[in-house]
């Protein structure tokens, strides 16, 4: 037998052990996944990671980032991001979506400094989306964390117009990544000459997805589109993250991102499983204010977020809570940026225990330790549900959140009580029974939400009458 016989011979004894072993390696793979509840879908799926060690050895991650990530306390690596950190380190598109709490900010800030390697005078290489300043204000905070001592420069957009003459400048060629709302971006954009330049953008990450793809006149779908089509270099890839699901987004991404990675953790659109829930009858609207100063009275423990439908309810609320004794503010888009930064501080320090706010804090927000949410006004959506009450129970520890209901939110209890039930908890017997909504009728509660009386109380409500009367 020639040797090259042999060599042939030998090869194919080893083949069935070769490939028994790959589908060995590929079973204790598909274990791991179905363990943490990662699902994926794609082709040639990158493997997940066990340990943030692993990034350092297999991935050459900055030692400083990982001395951060040691520093911050992160001691294992979240399932979203044991999945999410290496399909985005082989640089393929993805879109990613894991329950509220669960780390996603890490796992888009891990792989885009990695792959920006070091500081370059190039101007913006990565850039990030965010649907509220005060998400963007967090997310750029924690990426300069991540980032300390590597000399990344990560900036956020304060005033557009002041960014405009800086960015015209070449000191904008310093940046290196850039965390924003669309609005600010577009305002850039569409300056003659642009006032921001986005030809260099290597990874666009899309945060809270689903939000930022919602369209009509409150949406910001045709920002994205434009924001998107400024990106004009050949080698930029995207990520798309989000606690919820929307199935649109799923087949943009299909159609339009090159060979997507799906990365899903948990069961779609359900709610973080920290999270005790509790539907409460207050029969009317003045029922809501009794059960809120009852839930003040029986004591409860701060930080507590409460949930209402709008600016002007916000408004009311504060008003009445305020001569309860108990520190309480409220933030909404009508205050100044100034106000609202405040507010977010004051909270964040602990000075204020209960704070009022519309869907401006509904998204993203990772306020430490928020004990308790109470949805004073049914949210207008099953996914609006979701973000809201995912403000409490995060990063492994455990919340509650209070729902009140009320004879007129009858038609939205059903999918909110589904979402419920299925994360375990107790849902009266009689809204299992309730009539379950078209997606159209569901549509029309979100852009019209139910239109509800003042939040009063009766003496008060009786005077301000008895006022325009005179
Ligand atoms: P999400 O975007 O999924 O809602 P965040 O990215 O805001 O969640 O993270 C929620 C919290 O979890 C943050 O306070 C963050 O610091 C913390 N966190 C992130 N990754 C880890 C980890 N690997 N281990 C422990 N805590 C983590
Ligand atoms: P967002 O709240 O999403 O950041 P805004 O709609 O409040 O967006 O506007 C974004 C920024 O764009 C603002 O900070 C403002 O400075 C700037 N801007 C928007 N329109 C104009 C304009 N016509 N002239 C000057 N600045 C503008
Ligand atoms: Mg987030």
């Amino acid at each position: 037998m020639s040797s090259l016989e042999a060599k042939v011979e030998d090869a194919s004894a080893k083949k069935p052990t070769a490939e028994r072993l790959e589908r060995l390696r590929k079973e204790k793979i598909n274990r791991f996944r179905n363990q943490h509840k990662i699902n994926v879908q794609g082709t040639d799926l990158p493997d997940p990671i066990a340990t943030f060690e692993q990034l350092q050895r297999e991935y050459k991650v900055h030692p400083k980032i990982m001395e951060n990530i040691q520093e911050a306390g992160f001691q294992v690596p979240t399932p979203i991001q044991m999945q999410a950190i290496p399909v985005m380190l082989h640089g393929r598109e993805l879109l990613a979506s894991a329950p509220t709490g669960s780390g996603k900010t890490l796992a888009f800030c891990i792989p885009l400094l990695t792959h920006l390697k070091q500081p370059q005078n190039k101007g913006f290489r990565a850039l990030i989306i965010s649907p509220t300043r005060e998400l963007a204000s967090q997310t750029h905070r924690e990426m300069v964390k991540l980032a300390e001592g590597t000399g990344f420069r990560i900036h956020m957009i304060h005033k557009a117009a002041e960014a405009a003459k800086k960015f015209g400048s070449k000191s904008s060629k310093k940046f290196d990544v850039l965390v924003t709302t669309p609005n600010r971006l577009i305002y850039l954009l569409k300056q003659d000459p642009p006032g921001i330049d986005l030809s260099g953008v290597e990874w666009l990450v899309v945060d809270e997805s689903d939000k930022l793809f919602e369209d009509g006149k409150t949406g910001f779908r045709d920002q994205l589109a434009s924001i998107f089509l400024a990106c004009t270099s050949p080698v930029v890839r995207r990520a798309l993250f989000s606690a919820t699901f929307a199935h649109d987004v799923e087949e943009w991404c299909k159609l339009s991102l090159d060979s997507v990675v799906l990365v899903s953790v948990g069961a779609r659109n359900s709610a973080a499983e920290t999270v005790e829930q509790e539907l409460l009858f207050v029969g009317s609207e003045t029922g809501k204010l009794t059960a809120m100063r009852e839930l003040v009275k029986k004591g409860f423990a701060p930080p507590v977020l409460v949930f209402v439908q709008s600016i002007e309810r916000a408004k009311e609320l504060f008003h009445e809570l305020i001569y309860e004794g108990i520190n309480v503010d409220v933030i909404h888009a009508d205050k100044t940026q100034q106000q609202r930064d405040n507010v977010v501080h004051s909270f964040r320090a602990g000075k204020i225990w209960v704070l009022i706010c519309t869907a401006l804090l509904a998204r993203g927000i990772d306020f430490k330790g928020v004990n308790m949410v109470i949805n004073y006004d049914l949210p207008t959506s099953a996914v609006e549900y979701i973000h809201r009450i995912g403000r409490t129970g995060r990063a492994g520890h455990t919340g509650k959140a209070v729902t009140f209901f009320t004879e007129d939110d009858k038609p939205l209890l059903r999918s909110i009580a589904n979402v419920i039930q299925r994360a375990g908890c107790p849902v009266p017997d009689y809204i299992k029974h309730f009539p379950k909504l078209q997606s159209k009728q569901k549509k029309k509660f979100v852009k019209k939400p139910l239109a509800r009386e003042a939040i009063c109380t009766i003496l008060q409500c009786f005077l301000k009458k008895a006022k325009r009367k005179k």
